[in-house]
């Protein structure tokens, strides 16, 4: 860990091909594994409906909390190598996946890059990232508005709480 300064970022998690919910739990153990890496507090585990692209199956879908000295595009890609190691395949935006991990949160911190946005742009506006992000994050400042404002304004419907022990990740 050494000397780069540890930041706390947020990390949305979701799947809906093979077992997302192993794939998640693996992703997640993985990341606690790093040197530079902890995983501080992980989220209830949702079912929710697809969004955006809705003829395909029901996702599992939860939040983390970690404390990394990685830099924002170097979160990104651990986040990726891992998607790819469970042979994540893009074949369509918002498409089936087996896992997708996307960086939320990256401290305070505002970045518009060619890889790289955060906070993620889209959010505020889905249910399946605020409520579990709502669990270990409430008061989470998002643009200007807490986390737990942000999702009074969403619709929740459908989601559901497919695991409400967050020691999920530890035994899938
Ligand atoms: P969405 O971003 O709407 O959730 P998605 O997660 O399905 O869609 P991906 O196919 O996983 O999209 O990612 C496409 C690209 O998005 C990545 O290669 C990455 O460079 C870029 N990207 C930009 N900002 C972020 C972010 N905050 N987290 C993850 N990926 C991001
Ligand atoms: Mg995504
Ligand atoms: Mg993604």
């Amino acid at each position: 860990m050494a000397s780069e300064p540890v930041v706390r970022a947020a990390l949305g998690l979701g799947g809906n091909i093979g077992d997302p919910v192993a794939a998640m739990a693996r992703a997640l153990r993985a990341l606690d594994g790093r040197a530079d890496t902890s995983v501080t507090a992980v989220s209830r585990l949702y079912r929710t409906p697809p969004w955006g692209k809705t003829d395909q199956a029901w996702f599992f879908n939860a939040c983390a909390l970690v404390e990394t000295a990685l830099q924002p595009e170097a979160l990104l890609d651990v986040g990726l190598d891992i998607e790819r190691s469970m042979k994540r395949e893009r074949i369509e935006r918002w498409g089936p996946r087996t896992i997708d991990i996307d960086v939320l949160l990256w401290g305070e911190a505002a970045i518009a890059s060619e890889r790289l946005t955060v906070p993620h742009p889209r959010m505020t506006e889905r249910a399946f990232v605020l409520m579990p992000l709502a669990d270990i994050f409430p008061d989470g400042m998002v643009g200007g508005r807490s986390v737990t404002d942000w999702l009074a304004a969403v619709d929740k419907a459908g989601i559901e709480v497919a695991d409400a022990d967050c020691g999920w990740w530890q035994r899938a």
